[in-house]
């Protein structure tokens, strides 16, 4: 799609910034404006505090330090979960991601109860993959528990953070494969181990798959 003359978008911008959006062409258009948006220089996307990405998460911002603020998927592309075990409580993540000397957060962070906490909104960088690229092109999941006590990794755990991936994959099209949706420990060059020999994968791509067909969540 790289061969519509550039002059076109200024004209088609305004016609779809007024609401004047015509079926049959919304789309290519769409995606020009899009891709033409990010280009401008201090032009970013509308930001509301406490907005979620997720409905019915509880939002509760991780320190500044802790992620990067970027406008994707229009500057960088999202195709990849990473998916973590946090070695502590649910109390405990939110207090390091909220801590600016940590240098590290999560978008989210799920509870044994299957209760979500939204600390980065999905379209800003968080730093929890250790590894730049890896950071820039995913979004990263927390789980309260350790790696070593299968006993953590909830029912209520799996099933509500299979419903947060799937809506993260929907959202962005992700194919919803063990190649997009892979541990901590599977990121390159990483020594981390999370989530550990104890999380289900086969079980938590089942769950993931079969939410994926659910309709989409009220919000709460
Ligand atoms: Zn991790």
């Amino acid at each position: 799609m790289g061969s519509e003359p550039k002059r076109g978008i200024g004209r088609r911008a305004v016609l779809i910034g007024g609401g004047a959006a015509v079926a049959g062409t919304a789309l290519l258009a769409r995606d020009e404006i899009r891709r033409a948006w990010w280009r401008l220089p201090g032009t970013r996307k509308k930001r509301v505090e406490g907005e979620l990405d997720h409905p019915g998460a509880q939002w509760t911002a991780a320190a500044r330090a802790n992620w990067r603020r970027a406008d994707r998927p229009d500057d960088f592309t999202i195709d990849r979960v990473v998916i973590h075990v946090v070695q502590g409580s649910f109390p405990t993540a939110l207090k390091v991601f909220k801590n600016p000397g940590h240098g590290a957060a999560t978008h989210y962070v799920v509870r044994k109860d299957g209760h979500i906490a939204q600390m980065i909104r999905e379209l800003d960088v968080a730093f929890h993959a250790g590894d730049r690229d890896m950071n820039e092109r995913s979004i990263g999941i927390e789980h309260e528990g350790y790696v070593h006590r299968a006993k953590d990794f909830t029912e209520a755990m799996y099933a509500s953070s299979a419903r947060l991936t799937a809506g993260i994959c929907g959202r962005y099209g992700i194919p919803l494969d063990r190649e997009h949706i892979i541990g901590h420990v599977e990121v390159p060059g990483t020594d981390h181990t999370d989530p550990g020999p104890h999380w289900d994968w086969d079980r938590y791509m089942k769950l993931v798959r079969a939410a994926s067909r659910e309709p989409a969540p009220a919000k709460a």
